[in-house]
């Protein structure tokens, strides 16, 4: 997979030379590529933002370097008006081969792990991380005309830019690419994969401070195990997210 981020702060994505994504580029899983948006200012104060139109606070990111920006690291690979959609989501489709252009707002849709699941299968992702109170619309718009555009948000709260949520969305993306977990059957069981939270977890000692592992997990009985973690997920998520659980009885 093919990840490019533009971004007017490009070391905030260092981190992403640490820990699993930065073995999934040293392994060849991940060809990542950071840009400053100020690379395609043409002032001398190399300028990203103005004021809004309509008045009000604060300052909107120009729509001419992200256009410049977008225009050479967006591909539209094989698009073809045929092929083009728009789904109900406000989402736009287009053909295979293509960037999927991801643009974090707190107004976008909330990152998932379907969604995370969805962008795993992607050839490129393109990240423009947003600052101030945003990108001009406009970017967004002509964009959908070329490749799919994705507005995700990272939950209901205001970052002050758009670089943690990318480096959140990569770091769930990249973790489900296929070969980059040496141990892919813990991704099985993990929290939202199918709906339920995941079950408590302990290791060695089996007594620490007073407190003893679940009897049951020392039992070595996998039935019994897997039948008490199956019931401590159901009972997590009803306590923590009911929400998430679907009407009606849960199946084992
Ligand atoms: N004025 C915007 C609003 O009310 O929706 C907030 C702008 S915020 C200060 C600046 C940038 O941070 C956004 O353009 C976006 O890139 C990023 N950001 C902030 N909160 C976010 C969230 N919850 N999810 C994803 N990105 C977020």
């Amino acid at each position: 997979m093919r990840i490019d981020v533009v971004s007017i702060f490009p070391d905030y994505l260092a981190p992403l030379d640490l820990s699993l994504p930065g073995r999934a580029r040293a392994s060849g899983l991940l060809d990542l590529h950071v840009h400053d948006l100020r690379d395609w200012t043409r002032d001398r104060h190399r300028t990203v933002d103005d004021t809004p139109y309509g008045g009000g606070a604060g300052m909107v990111m120009k729509p001419e370097p992200w256009g410049e920006a977008l225009d050479e690291v967006v591909s539209t690979g094989s698009t073809s008006d045929e092929g083009r959609s728009t789904s109900d989501e406000g989402r736009s489709t287009s053909d295979e081969g293509g960037s999927t252009l991801i643009v974090p707002t707190p107004s976008g849709v909330p990152l998932t792990q379907a969604l995370a699941r969805d962008l795993s299968t992607r050839e490129h992702l393109v990240f423009a991380c947003g600052r101030y109170e945003g990108i001009d619309q406009r970017v967004m718009d002509h964009f959908a005309d070329r490749v799919e555009v994705l507005e995700v948000s990272l939950g209901d709260f205001v970052l002050n830019g758009g670089e943690v949520a990318a480096l959140a969305i990569i770091e769930a993306v990249v973790r489900l690419l296929p070969g980059f977990m040496g141990n892919a059957a813990s991704l099985d069981e993990e929290s939202h994969e199918d709906g339920l939270l995941e079950y408590p977890v302990y290791t060695k000692p089996a007594s620490w401070r007073g407190l003893d592992v679940p009897e049951i997990l020392l039992s070595g009985d996998h039935g019994r195990i897997a039948a008490w973690r199956h019931d401590q997920r159901v009972r997590r998520t009803r306590e923590r997210r009911p929400d998430l659980l679907p009407p009606g009885p849960i199946s084992d």
